[in-house]
């Protein structure tokens, strides 16, 4: 593994949005680069370190705070974290990046429609039948983060796009080189 500065980055958006396709592409690129790693997709975080919480807003913090907790251990050892989950509030969002001095937010950004359209789990048909209460986007709020280090638009841009502009800036900031520095 080489020497890294560790960094968490944090992928905030819509469920459907193309935040675990991101941070899936991203972390195959990193990998590549030679670059240790970890993931906490919300999902499965929530099978186990969240398990139990649920979708009020005190829960969702909670579910957020954790995340967190664990990013920053990480982070402060200098692993690159990638965090995909839907953190729909801004304030426990800056509360985090507050905690963690390597933090970089992402804002996967995409229509309520497209994401509906997707659809990758059913989650959106059965949240307007009623079956699901508290979806975000439908009965439960989202809000946008304010100045997000990279803003991606998946329902234009590719993943590989997407991934492209999370490379440059994880570069411009100095936590990763894309390019070997020519010796000599
Ligand atoms: P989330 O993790 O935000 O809930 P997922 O990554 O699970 O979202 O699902 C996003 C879906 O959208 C995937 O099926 C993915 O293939 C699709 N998709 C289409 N275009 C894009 C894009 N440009 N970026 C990310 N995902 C995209």
């Amino acid at each position: 593994m080489k020497k890294q500065r560790g960094v968490t980055v944090w992928f905030t958006g819509l469920s459907g949005a193309g935040k675990s396709t991101i941070a899936q592409a991203l972390e195959a690129q990193l990998r590549q680069l030679g670059y240790g790693l970890e993931v906490l997709d919300g999902d499965i975080v929530r099978t186990n370190l969240t398990k139990g919480l649920g979708f009020s807003r005190a829960d969702r913090d909670e579910n957020i705070r954790r995340i967190g907790f664990v990013s920053h251990l990480l982070t402060r050892n200098g692993v690159i974290v990638l965090v995909s989950a839907i953190s729909p509030y801004r304030e426990i969002r800056d509360e985090v990046r507050d905690r963690i001095d390597d933090f970089v937010e992402v804002y996967v950004d995409a229509p309520l429609q497209v994401c509906e359209n997707r659809d990758v789990k059913g989650l959106y048909k059965r949240a307007r039948a009623g079956e699901i209460k508290q979806f975000t986007g439908i009965d439960d709020p989202y809000e946008p983060p304010l100045s997000p280090e990279v803003h991606c638009h998946t329902d234009r841009e590719s993943v590989e796009e997407s991934v492209v502009k999370v490379l440059a800036k994880l570069e411009t900031l100095g936590y990763i080189q894309l390019a070997a520095t020519p010796v000599g």
